[in-house]
């Protein structure tokens, strides 16, 4: 009843050869399984040529990052509308590296869904503790937290365009998978927690994403997991054949 998807988060790499060359091979490999949801997410310079080369594919668009103003004097930063103008659906929002490199918090990663959403742009929450949270035994108190605060204000309705990506920060980049069962147990909290605030029937139309060192050799057993509903991949979205074989995860 959730359809799965998987988000390729290529963060700050490829340059806009790079990545038209990544879509090709992409969509060369990619079939036609209308079972499962495929997003990339290139750089912002990258965006509105592979908007192109996506269009009228199995490919959707995303962007990585949004600002919450729908324009004015704010130099560096891109509008929803922006987003949208160029062919995207999804946009990531709150991922760890926004939190600790550019200063976003819970409350302006609420704002960012917030106009994502008036937008008609689907957000991608990301949430996830560190290792000194987990070894503290707080990580599903932190992780449920975040989600509070960055759903405040929206509706059951809204939640349809909503979807959360589990990560982990120590499973970030590092090979460091959480096992499947730590994902899962995490994952279930979590839609615990939108049960609460939704009513458990929108809880279980909500998908989950789980994040932090996908790879070809792990996404079977993740996937496997009953509230696992799909990986935000970094590293091994980077290149066709890996981001192939996790696509078509069985
Ligand atoms: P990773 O990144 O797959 O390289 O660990 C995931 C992410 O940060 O979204």
């Amino acid at each position: 009843m959730r359809k799965p998807i998987i988000a390729g988060n290529w963060k700050m790499y490829k340059t806009l050869g790079e990545a038209r060359e990544l879509v090709a091979g992409l969509l060369a490999g990619l079939g036609d399984a209308t079972d499962r949801e495929v997003v990339v997410c290139p750089p912002y310079t990258a965006l509105a040529s592979v908007g192109e080369q996506v269009a009228n594919t199995g490919i959707s668009l995303g962007a990585q990052e949004v600002f919450y103003e729908a324009q004015g004097a704010f130099t560096g930063a891109i509008a929803p509308q922006m987003l949208c103008d160029v062919g995207c659906r999804y946009v990531i929002v709150g991922h760890s590296e926004r939190r600790q490199f550019f200063g976003d918090t819970d409350a302006s990663v609420n704002r960012k869904l917030h106009a994502a959403l008036a937008n008609g742009l689907r957000p991608i929450m990301c949430v996830g503790e560190s290792k000194p949270q987990r070894d503290a035994g707080e990580a599903e108190a932190i992780v449920t937290a975040q989600v509070r605060a960055g759903l405040a204000g929206v509706s059951a309705a809204q939640m349809a365009e909503v979807v959360i990506a589990y990560e982990p920060i120590w499973a970030i980049g590092t090979g460091d998978t959480a096992t499947s069962a730590d994902a899962q147990a995490m994952h279930a909290a979590i839609r615990a927690t939108l049960a609460e605030l939704f009513g458990a029937e929108t809880a279980q139309t909500v998908r989950i994403q789980y994040g932090g060192s996908v790879k070809p050799d792990n996404i079977d057993e993740l996937m496997a997991q009953p509230d696992i509903d799909g990986a935000l991949v970094g590293g091994a979205s980077l290149k066709a054949d890996s981001f192939l074989r996790i696509i078509q995860f069985q």
